[in-house]
């Protein structure tokens, strides 16, 4: 049985550890190291890169993990693996090794689509697991003096701060958009205004249903009621979550008519409008809609630049170097990035992740390099096919000529060349990559890699022509369509 499904008739059975034990579920708890890298390497580095990290499988000694891109796999191996290890090997000593395997972004949502019933119990497996996660917690780091103001979220956050500047103003303040679009930041926002003087309770809908099954399960409902009833303002994020779940839903009801009646202040957020909210009552729908509800839309391109201006400079302020982002570069992201403001946000420490690596900042095509999951150009779209036909017309050879076994000069070179990106820019393997080009021998390919790369250090000729082309290939590549 789903968790995520809960009858009254689990709750009542309360929760066995044999319903757990059915599920299968893993020995190591992603979500617990996940926590454990932000703790340990820091916020900026795990939100930049470590985040992208999904759980494949454990094995006896290693653990199989997947990344969207190589450029990522590359970084973290190179930079942070260690200390990935050191944590996995808490909780489990035995592992010694972590592999990591490419799973381009598109392709893994397939898969978390097919295997979606057997994800969703993980996840709430591990959530369920999760108890020493602290709930009302208000983030200090998100307030509104640092929210970003512009055309899309403008009326979220003057209802945000009337808010809380004056209680009851609208009541319930429902707040909805996208991911990663701000409304957590403008939750908490409220809640830490609030709490300086007033009794603020700030939950995800998720953990109000863990608080919620926890209790049962204790018999401690009186508590539980007590504690989210007695609250001056209740902030509760990501509604939509409650979806489906009946009883809670009721207990949900409950303490929401119990708060407007006693004159506390209630702010919700989702990922869509009230009307538009599936398996939830329609009587909360129509109590959500009773107050003021307003929406966050996609940043322009304004708020977008605005984003990226100040986020620099936050950034330039925490640390002693001060970088400077071209403004061809800030162009870019704002140009390209368009989803979200947290994509923006990732983007932004990417770069000064690279420019405090580096020290010195990246020009445009390892920004697009370093960005290449962010942006819309996914590595499937590269093909071997692709980089031929570019590579050919870059060096005016023939692809007859390329793929031929004729080893003049000037053909040796543009194949080497088109090896070389074919390795670096998509995940082919080296005997893939010999078929594609005329069932050449693997070794035949390390050695063109190898070349290429001798090259590049000693010919800046090389460097430049691998950067235009690398560029051409994931950048311009709808041009270059055969
Ligand atoms: P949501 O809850 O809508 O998914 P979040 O509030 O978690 O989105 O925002 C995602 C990230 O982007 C956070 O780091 C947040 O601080 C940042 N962010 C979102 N909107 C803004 C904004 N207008 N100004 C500054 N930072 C923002
Ligand atoms: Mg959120």
């Amino acid at each position: 049985m789903l968790l995520t499904e809960l009858s009254p008739k689990i709750m009542n059975n309360t929760f066995t550890n044999k319903n757990i034990n059915n599920l299968k579920f893993q020995n190591l708890n992603w979500i617990t190291i996940q926590s454990d890298m932000k703790n340990k390497l820091g916020v900026d580095i795990y939100e930049s890169w470590l985040k992208k990290i999904n759980f494949v499988e454990e094995f006896n000694n290693y653990l199989l993990l997947s990344v969207p891109t190589r450029f990522i796999r590359d970084w973290i191996t190179s930079r942070y693996l260690d200390q990935i290890l050191q944590i996995i090997k808490i909780y489990k000593k035995d592992i010694v090794r972590v592999e990591f395997k490419i799973v381009e972004q598109n392709a893994k949502d397939e898969v978390i689509h097919e295997n979606s019933k057997e994800l969703s119990m993980k996840e709430n497996i591990s959530f369920i697991k999760d108890s020493y996660l602290q709930y009302n917690r208000i983030d200090p780091n998100k307030r509104f003096d640092n929210f970003i103001k512009g055309t899309s979220n403008k009326l979220a956050h003057e209802a945000s701060l009337k808010v809380s500047e004056n209680l009851s103003n609208y009541n319930p303040l429902y707040i909805y958009g996208g991911v990663g679009l701000g409304k957590t930041h403008l939750l908490n926002a409220i809640g830490f205004e609030l709490k300086k003087n007033h009794k603020v309770m700030f939950i995800s809908a998720e953990r109000f249903m863990y608080q919620f099954v926890k209790s049962i399960k204790t018999n401690d409902m009186v508590r539980f009621k007590e504690n989210f009833r007695n609250t001056d303002v209740l902030l509760i994020d990501d509604i939509q979550f409650m979806n489906g779940k009946e009883v809670m839903q009721e207990e949900f009801i409950h303490t929401f008519n119990a708060l407007l009646d006693k004159g506390s202040q209630i702010i919700i957020s989702a990922d869509r409008a009230p009307n538009k909210l599936s398996r939830i009552q329609e009587r909360i729908k129509s109590r959500f809609s009773g107050g003021l509800v307003v929406d966050i839309q996609k940043p322009d391109f304004e708020l977008r630049k605005k984003i990226v201006e100040e986020k620099m400079n936050e950034l330039n302020n925490l640390y002693s170097e001060k970088f400077n982002i071209s403004d061809e570069i800030k162009h870019f992201i704002s140009n390209e990035i368009t989803a979200s403001i947290r994509e923006i946000v990732g983007a932004v420490n990417r770069i000064i992740s690279f420019s405090r690596i580096y020290n010195k900042m990246p020009n445009l095509s390892e920004t697009k390099v370093v960005l290449k999951d962010l942006l819309n150009l996914t590595e499937n779209k590269v093909t071997i096919d692709l980089i031929q036909t570019i590579v050919c017309k870059f060096f005016k050879i023939s692809k007859n000529e390329m793929l031929s076994s004729r080893r003049s000069r000037y053909l040796v070179r543009p194949r080497q060349t088109a090896i070389y990106l074919t390795k670096i820019l998509t995940s082919k393997s080296l005997p893939e990559i010999g078929r594609e080009f005329s069932n050449r021998d693997h070794t035949t390919i390390i050695h063109s890699v190898k070349t290429v790369e001798k090259l590049k250090e000693k010919d800046p000729e090389m460097v430049e022509n691998i950067n235009k082309l690398k560029n051409q290939i994931l950048y311009n590549n709808k041009e270059n369509e055969i």
